[in-house]
């Protein structure tokens, strides 16, 4: 991705709004900025806690932008170009989660584009996980190589996986995905379950087409199984603004199902992600709902997003990120520390989602949703 550099303390701001250039890279435009020195505050004042009370203990790191699946709705073509060669290192990921974990991370999700195609995630993941303060380590995967890593990952220390599987249907999912590999992906999470202390929960878009269809499979598969099940409205960013208006649902089709069924919604944790879970007493699992376009989705944000090559996004659909590769390279924790400060007088209150405005996210892919 190129991008644009504006300066913001001692890291740059990268926007997309400036002009491309037909190589497509983009001018410099022109430049805010921001002093913020933190290196005066105690340990108990470092907390990351932006200007609408808002405390950020969770990171999202993309550990690589590409990816081998072909959802219909993140990456249709499959990922376009050559992978590029400079993701984070390993020694660049644990300076990365040494800052965050001074300023009050605890939960680190790891993602990507597939960030199972990491030949070293296992030590990625052990990294993470041995960084004191760090409580929970995460992954969001498309469950490709799990049978195949499942063991390494519980060895490694991984808390949580979430799996994204929008169909219980094989042809659907292979449709959707442009992979025919369902019946293996439900019989690897089985063994997930039965074999690891791991906590699964599966994400699936919520496409009008198979909304019910996938709600009433969701609700069997979860009755003896200790799953989180959750739809996630589908989010419109520039690459897919027409199956978007094709088959964008609002949650309430889910909702006023569950509810009219016997499903009673749980209050969330302030660690918890932003889904809405639902119970049932005749039922071991849960079925979720995030609702990006609901009223006040981003009141309680408690996440910052850093790229596979360094960047910080202080929402996923912002205008622009900031490098901060330099403090990485360096092994420079504590001016990551102070920049990291230095971005909560601006990270936004709220994306612009409703306006049909995704910022420079044209799909998912870069950040890992
Ligand atoms: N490749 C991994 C996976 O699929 O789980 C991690 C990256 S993927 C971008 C993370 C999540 O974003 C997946 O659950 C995916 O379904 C979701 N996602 C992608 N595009 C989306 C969109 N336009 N709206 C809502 N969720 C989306
Ligand atoms: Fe890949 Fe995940 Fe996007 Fe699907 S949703 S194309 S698996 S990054």
């Amino acid at each position: 991705m190129n991008d644009d550099k504006l300066s913001i303390g001692s890291a740059q701001l990268y926007s997309p709004a400036a002009p491309a250039i037909s190589d497509g890279t983009h001018a410099l435009p022109t430049a805010a900025s921001t002093d913020v020195d933190a290196s005066h505050l105690t340990k108990s004042h470092q907390l990351l806690t932006d200007s609408f009370a808002r405390r950020l203990t969770y990171l999202r790191l993309s550990i690589t932008d590409f990816c081998n699946f072909r959802c219909e709705y993140c990456l249709p073509n499959g990922y376009q170009g050559k992978r590029p060669d400079d993701e984070l290192s390993v020694p660049e990921i644990a300076t990365l989660i040494r800052g965050f974990a001074e300023v009050g991370t605890k939960k680190v999700r790891i993602t990507g584009g597939e960030p199972s195609i990491r030949r070293d995630v296992v030590e990625i993941i052990q990294t993470i996980k041995q960084t004191e303060g760090i409580e929970t380590v995460a992954m969001t995967s498309n469950g490709y190589k799990l049978g195949k890593h499942l063991a390494n990952w519980q060895a490694a220390g991984l808390n949580k996986l979430n799996i994204s599987m929008d169909s219980f249907d094989a042809d659907t999912f292979h449709k959707m995905t442009g992979f025919n590999t369902l019946p293996q992906l439900l019989s690897d999470m089985d063994t997930l379950l039965n074999t690891t202390e791991i906590k699964l929960k599966i994400n699936s878009i919520l496409m009008a087409e198979t909304a019910f269809e996938n709600l009433m499979d969701a609700i069997d598969y979860v009755k003896d199984r200790p799953v989180t099940y959750r739809f996630i409205e589908f989010m419109q960013t520039s690459d897919n603004s027409d199956l978007f208006f094709a088959q964008h649902a609002q949650s309430d089709v889910i909702i006023d199902y569950l509810t009219e069924h016997g499903w009673q919604p749980h209050v969330r944790g302030s660690s918890d992600g932003p889904a809405v879970e639902y119970s049932h007493p005749d039922y071991v699992g849960r079925i979720g709902m995030i609702a990006p376009y609901a009223a006040h989705f981003c009141d309680t944000c408690n996440r910052l997003r850093v790229s596979s090559q360094g960047k910080v996004h202080l929402c996923l659909f912002d205008q622009g990120n900031y490098d901060i590769r330099q403090h990485l390279q360096t092994g420079d924790v504590q001016g990551l520390v102070e920049t990291l400060h230095s971005f909560m007088p601006i990270k936004p209150e709220h994306h612009h989602l409703h306006e049909s405005n995704s910022g420079i996210m044209h799909n998912l892919s870069i950040i890992g949703g």
